[in-house]
């Protein structure tokens, strides 16, 4: 595995490999299993993958944990290098960002709902970055986790209004035994904290199942549902639950007859934790194939 930290090198370093098929894993580092699972997939359908790590401070809010967000370049390199990452792209800030950025990728109304709604201009900071790493990378195939369903959606939207020649593949989310979705930021919970945060995923399973068992029908039943269960944990604090079609994200009625999203983004202490499940997916259909 080699590991670069300019767009300079990155690219005479794909430069004699554009014959093959380049995958790409983009991460803020901080790596865990779910991060692997993406790697490992890449590695499956793909003839060079490239890993990136990069902290994006253009989709971090003023209020947000930018600086705090936990970042361990060795340790990641050693993860990389283990699940099968070519090369690891690891740019510092000011080879992203070497001016203050005039332009920005917008993705409009899929960005007005869930975390777009509590996280104004992260989609924006999100598309931008993920637009200018696919300028990078040229890559043939693009992996994103499920766990950020709403990222999966406007990165798909973002290539297809631009036209940019990648496959999007969106990879199930990677949960710890207890159910809770791995995430980065799960090293921020106290104990106490992590014991409850349980309760985003059990939830999500309790509504599925009770769907499946046609005890439930209706969005609003499953939203309430969702928001007494979670406000049952003393310490959680409930940003949304919500219930949209998916991957439109548009409001739905009904629980059933097509497919939809429950999404949850709940804060515990200065945490803030999102997990979401899908109703009635076709598991193998991707997203971009819809
Ligand atoms: P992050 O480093 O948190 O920005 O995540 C980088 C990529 O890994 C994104 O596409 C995430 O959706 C994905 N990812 C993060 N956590 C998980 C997880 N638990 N399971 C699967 N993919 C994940």
């Amino acid at each position: 595995m080699k590991t670069v930290e300019t767009v300079k090198e990155l690219r005479s370093c794909l430069r004699p490999l554009r014959d093959r098929r380049i995958g790409l894993v983009p991460t803020m580092g901080y790596l865990h299993e779910g991060h692997v699972s993406l790697i490992r997939k890449a590695r499956e359908e793909c003839d060079v993958v490239v890993l990136s790590v990069f902290v994006n401070p253009l989709q971090f809010g003023p209020q947000e944990d930018f600086a705090r967000y936990p970042r361990d370049l060795e340790r990641d390199a050693r993860i990389a290098e283990q699940a099968g990452v070519d090369f690891l792209f690891a740019p510092p800030v000011e080879e992203m960002y070497p001016q203050q950025p005039l332009t920005k990728v917008t993705v409009s109304q899929l960005t007005d709902r869930l975390c777009g709604a509590s996280r104004p201009g992260h989609f924006d900071g999100v598309a931008t970055v993920v637009a200018k790493l696919f300028h990078i990378v040229e890559p043939d195939r693009a992996y994103f986790g499920m766990k950020d369903a709403q990222q999966v959606t406007v990165v798909e939207q973002m290539v297809r209004d631009l036209h940019f020649p990648v496959t999007v593949v969106p990879c199930p989310t990677v949960r710890e035994e207890d159910g809770l979705a791995l995430s980065s930021r799960n090293v921020y919970l106290s104990a106490e904290e992590r014991s409850q945060a349980t309760v985003l995923s059990a939830g999500l399973r309790e509504v599925a199942e009770k769907v499946k068992r046609g005890e439930m029908t209706l969005a609003s039943q499953a939203i309430d549902y969702l928001k007494r269960r979670i406000s049952s944990k003393p310490l959680a604090r409930i940003d949304y639950v919500d219930v949209l079609a998916f991957p439109e994200l548009t409001p739905v009625k009904e629980l059933t007859g097509r497919r939809v999203i429950v999404a949850v983004a709940v804060r515990f202490g200065s945490t803030r934790l999102i997990d979401n499940i899908i109703l009635h997916e076709k598991e193998d259909l991707p997203c971009s194939a819809r």
